[in-house]
């Protein structure tokens, strides 16, 4: 099945069983300030669950634009190492709202996968909340998984979008990636979800039944819900038969484009890391722009910043010293401007307010390379193992590297920074520029007396606009 079939079969599954299809919301969450960017599916539901709002359906499906880059999901790190991790990437998801809860919830879950997808049940493997006694019954009744295939977990087993918000204990799927893949597991008798990679989690169902407040409290909701959530590129990858997201057709179109503009070879291995990380980053960038956040030093637009500046840094590690991300919009927008059309009328502008970052960054990037590999031979020396933080502020002041490029670059040579050191420069920075404004402030006094001067030398300026206009405007 290619991707899009994927995708559509699952939303065709759900609406068979009168699930409402609806679109994916924006990558910047409506009217909530307690989250940066939209990071799964059920953000856009968030008042139905609180039960504060009401939509015209009980049960809907979608493939929702996530982001994972800040926050308490935050893959930034994992991206081009962890072959499923991404910064930017859908989530299936279906839902109930105080419809049908944990038994059909379940009971669709296995049937999507085991009759209509096909993934041997021999593969599969389910884990519930500690305490969850109700969910194992139900997998144990609803399907035929083994009671040695469910494992029960803690942390990974409650789910939460942010600090605040609806969670609840959640049941999650996940598929055996094979023991030849893995031979360090074979004689491991605890193996098994959330042991080892080569147990890969690809459906998180929630059943959401509770509120986070502030001060930490859990409040029961006025009623229960299903909240699913499944990676879309994951899924794609097992079903296709890959060990990687990269290695399906959502990515493989991008690598290749990557590897001819940038005259480099493509490898599964570590080599390729700089062709995968531009190519998350890529998807990334299109639809954080295409929802209208704008590269800045502040909020969202500086993750994004920071997101584009890396791309730029892992083109110069493919010896690229000019503009060229930019190009890729196009290719991204092919493989995903039908399912999210809201990016086609803006495809232009993404481009260009790409092209013009990227244009930005090189103009200094070179310098501050130097300047770090000064700081790293210095360090070599000295044996020292931290970057100095005025170093890291200046590279960032002077030179537009973000902290966690630095951090990043450092780390690749075995070092760390000094990231207080760093904050005090950028505080201490701050307070210059408030003395700065505050000097203004009695400059205002001193501009003022120049006007004087310019009065009593010249004289009044008689203001003429108003005429002027009226003359010009009946002469058009
Ligand atoms: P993981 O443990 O792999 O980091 P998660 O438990 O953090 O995933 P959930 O919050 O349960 O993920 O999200 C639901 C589903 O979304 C996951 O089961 C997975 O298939 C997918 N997913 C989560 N994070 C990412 C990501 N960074 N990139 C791609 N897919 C992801
Ligand atoms: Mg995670
Ligand atoms: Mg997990
Ligand atoms: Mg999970």
């Amino acid at each position: 099945m290619t991707s899009d079939e994927i995708r559509a079969s699952f939303l065709e599954y759900f609406r068979k069983n009168r699930h409402a299809i609806v679109p994916s919301a924006s990558l910047i969450p409506a009217g909530d300030p307690t989250l940066l960017f939209t990071n799964a599916g059920m953000n856009q539901f968030k008042d139905v669950f609180l039960g504060i709002g009401q939509r015209e359906y009980t049960r809907a499906v979608d493939t929702q634009k996530c982001l994972r880059v800040s926050g308490k999901h935050n893959d930034l790190e994992e991206v081009g190492y962890s072959p499923s991790h991404h910064t930017f990437f859908e989530m299936l998801g279906n839902w109930s709202f105080g419809d049908y809860y944990k038994q059909e919830a379940i009971a669709f879950a296995w049937e999507l996968v085991t009759e209509l997808w096909q993934i041997p049940k021999e593969r599969l493997w389910a884990t519930i909340y500690l305490e969850d006694d109700e969910t194992e019954k139900l997998w144990l009744q609803e399907t035929d998984l083994p009671l040695s295939r469910i494992r029960r977990c803690d942390k990974d087993n409650f789910w939460e979008m942010g600090e605040t918000g609806p969670c609840g204990p959640c049941s999650e799927l996940f598929v055996d990636m094979g023991v030849d893949a893995y031979p360090e597991t074979a004689n491991d008798p605890d193996a098994g979800p959330n042991t080892s990679d080569r147990f890969r989690e690809f459906w998180n169902l929630v059943f959401i039944q509770y509120n986070r407040n502030e001060d930490g409290t859990l409040e029961p909701l006025p009623a229960t819900h299903v909240d699913t959530g499944m990676g879309f590129e994951r899924i794609t990858s097992i079903l296709q038969g890959v060990d990687s997201n990269y290695k399906t057709d959502l990515f493989t179109p991008l690598l290749t484009t990557i590897a001819d503009m940038t005259d480099t070879a493509y490898f599964d291995d570590e080599r390729g890391l700089p062709h995968r990380v531009i190519a998350d980053h890529i998807r990334c960038l299109t639809f954080a722009i295409g929802d209208g956040v704008m590269p800045s030093n502040e909020g969202r637009g500086y993750v994004i910043r920071r997101i584009l500046r890396r791309a730029v840094l892992y083109g110069k590690k493919l010896e690229i010293n000019e503009a060229f991300i930019y190009r890729l919009v196009d290719n991204v927008i092919e493989l995903l401007g039908d399912v999210f059309p809201d990016v086609l009328p803006r495809r232009e502008f993404i481009t260009r307010t790409i092209q013009g970052e990227e244009h930005r960054f090189h103009q200094t990037i070179e310098r501050g390379l130097e300047l770090l590999d000064r700081s790293f031979d210095t360090l070599k020396e000295q044996n020292g193992t931290q970057v100095d933080g005025k170093r890291a502020f200046e590279l960032y002041d002077t030179f537009g590297f973000p902290l966690d490029l630095t951090q990043m670059l450092a780390r690749e040579r075995g070092f760390t920074v000094d990231d207080v050191g760093f904050e005090n420069s950028m505080e201490a920075q701050r307070s210059r520029g408030r003395a700065a404004w505050d000097a203004r402030g009695g400059a205002k006094d001193e501009e003022i007396s120049v006007y004087a001067e310019v009065l009593k030398e010249h004289g009044e300026t008689e203001f003429v606009g108003y005429t002027q206009n009226n003359i010009d405007a009946e002469i058009v």
